[in-house]
């Protein structure tokens, strides 16, 4: 699907890349030729992920532990990339936290706790590497959102609020710092399961994962390699003039949700027609 080597000589930092769709997007990138570096907490985490990574690519995966609610920790964190890479063409902000809750029970310190990742974190991380790639002719930023950022959703107020917060610091770098050469674009997944999500929200034996597939027209969850490819080509040059777009990529979820209609698909077909023949006996009348 994409020319070897599409990515080669390019660094690409992707923040919460040592697990989930985080660990997916670094591997297809350093499939495709990128220095990748990986970025959270956990560095046993990372070194494994590294290694599992650069031994199947060949090429090279840093790890580098830094906690995105820490600015100093960030600093470092680009000053020990850009030393190793030279200049960092492209960022991914993946990391968060979240879990299920109802709102009337959150407390501030929970609440805080997501929004202090998800949207402070991001931005902590897009103001160091924005300042790097304005220094060096500029780069492409992806933001991983959800869909809820824009419908919202009950039971993860906190992730709701801070992932639409995420979609518009998107918008509003899509324009400020295009003068700088720096493009800024969201893809908002669907369900994908990853053993992160899935532990924090969806608990086994409530049918709540049963009710999520059905959820989705396509009637199957998300696959790492379709989250992958989507990433691959947004954050290449041959998508070069898409800027301030969020890109969606569940399967039809959030529309079948959103259209009044859209839940007569648990009407059969048999009562269709009977349907049809009631509304012309009303024609005749
Ligand atoms: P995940 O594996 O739990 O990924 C979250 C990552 O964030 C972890 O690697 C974690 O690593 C890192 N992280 C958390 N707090 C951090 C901090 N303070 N500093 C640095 N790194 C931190 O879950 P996932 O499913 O792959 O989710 C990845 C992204 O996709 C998230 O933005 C999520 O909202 C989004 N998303 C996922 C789905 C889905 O169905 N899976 C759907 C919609 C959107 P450490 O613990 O080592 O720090």
């Amino acid at each position: 699907m994409f020319k070897e080597n599409l990515y080669k000589g390019k660094t690409i930092i992707v923040t919460g890349g040592g697990t989930g769709l985080g660990k997916a997007m670094a591997g297809r990138l350093s499939e495709l030729g990128a220095n990748i570096a990986i970025v959270s907490r956990r560095q046993n985490v990372l070194d494994e992920t590294a290694l599992e990574i650069s031994t199947k690519t060949g090429n090279t995966v840093l790890p580098v532990a830094c906690d995105i609610r820490k600015p100093p920790e960030i600093d470092n964190m680009v000053a020990v990339v850009a030393k190793q890479f030279g200049k960092i063409n492209g960022l991914i902000n993946n990391a968060a936290g979240n879990f299920i809750c109802p709102t009337e029970d959150l407390t501030p310190g929970g609440f805080k706790v997501v929004v202090d990742i998800v949207l402070n974190g991001t931005f902590n991380v897009t103001q160091a590497v924005g300042k790097h790639m304005r220094e060096n002719d500029g780069g492409s930023i992806l933001n991983i959102v959800t869909t809820y950022a824009w419908t919202g959703s009950g039971y993860v107020v906190p992730s709701a609020a801070a992932k639409a917060g995420v979609l518009a610091l998107t918008r509003s770098l899509a324009v400020e710092w295009a003068k700088d050469g720096i493009r800024s674009n969201a893809i908002a997944p669907g369900p994908f399961p990853t053993e992160g999500a899935w532990s924090r929200l969806v608990p086994p034996g409530l049918g709540i994962e049963r009710a999520m597939k059905n959820r989705v027209p396509l009637k199957r969850f998300g696959e790492l390699h379709e989250l992958a490819n989507l990433v691959a080509y947004i954050m290449s040059d041959e998508a070069g003039y898409i800027n301030g777009e969020v890109v969606t990529i569940d399967g039809g979820e959030w529309l079948k949700g959103a259209g009044e209609f859209n839940s007569l698909d648990k009407i059969p077909r048999v009562a269709w027609k009977g349907l049809k023949a009631i509304r012309k006996g009303k024609k005749k009348d």
